[in-house]
């Protein structure tokens, strides 16, 4: 199966350097120099407009960081999944660590917008992991169990469409990767749950992500249960994403 390797710009960027930065993940011909990866672009939602017509004909797909968990209506701010699919974006990122921190957003919640991103065509890219103290109680199953139950519960048999990202929160933006032992670890216990869940969710991709780079992207990508990554910071250099693509072999 492909790699799917998928940045997450989070809140980054101008035109001008979005631009930049496409031009140089098409001028890598990804197509040709990395024929093992899927990859996509995760932007801010003001930039839908201009990363469509820019990758427009091109094989790297783009998505939100963020949906509303409702279909339309007086939620000022938030931004409905069939907005963001009428761009043509394929993905949608739900429950990164940040929003859950930063903006509260629990478990439910979460699984809600996986649900509204589903219902508009989009695929739902649900984001898992433990903090560093939670890890160092034995907690990290537990943890992930629980963010992922919410979202197997209300899916039902779309559970199998999704894609599920395990992000420990100590390795978003530190540096500090989780060793591919144990990013495999948490990944095959999350294949686990979602496979005694909906036996067809066995074909849920799993990525990674946590501080990964070109230097340490094979290593991860070598794992039996990574599918893919999850790119933060190497995703805003073109030759850094790149090389990470082109890692998966
Ligand atoms: C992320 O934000 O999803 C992420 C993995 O960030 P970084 O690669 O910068 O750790």
């Amino acid at each position: 199966m492909k790699k799917l390797v998928v940045g997450n710009w989070k809140m980054h960027g101008s035109r001008a350097s979005n631009g930049e930065l496409l031009q140089g993940l098409i001028d890598a011909n990804l197509a040709q120099s990395a024929p093992n990866a899927d990859v996509a672009v995760c932007v801010p939602f003001v930039y839908l407009a201009d990363v469509a017509s820019k990758l427009s004909g091109q094989s790297i797909a783009f998505g939100s960081q963020d949906v509303s968990a409702h279909k339309q209506g007086a939620y000022t701010g938030e931004v409905a999944g069939s907005m963001i699919r009428e761009f043509g974006a394929k993905f949608a990122i739900v429950g990164h660590s940040e929003r859950r921190s930063y903006h509260g957003e629990s478990s439910q919640l979460v699984a809600d917008k996986a649900k509204a991103a589903l219902a508009e065509g989009l695929t739902p890219i649900v984001c898992v992991g433990e903090t560093l103290a939670q890890r160092e109680a034995n907690q990290t199953e537990a943890v992930v169990a629980e963010q992922l139950q919410a979202v197997i519960a209300a899916l039902g048999a779309q559970l199998a469409d999704i894609v599920v990202a395990y992000e420990p929160v100590w390795a978003i933006g530190t540096g500090k990767t989780a060793s591919p032992e144990q990013a495999q670890a948490v990944h095959a216990f999350l294949r686990a749950q979602l496979v005694g869940a909906l036996p067809a969710a066995a074909r849920v991709p799993l990525l990674y992500g946590g501080s990964v780079k070109p230097d340490n992207a094979a290593e991860l990508f070598a794992q039996a249960d990574i599918d893919g990554g999850l790119i933060g910071g190497a995703s805003l250099k073109a030759a850094d994403f790149v090389a990470i693509a082109r890692a998966a072999a």
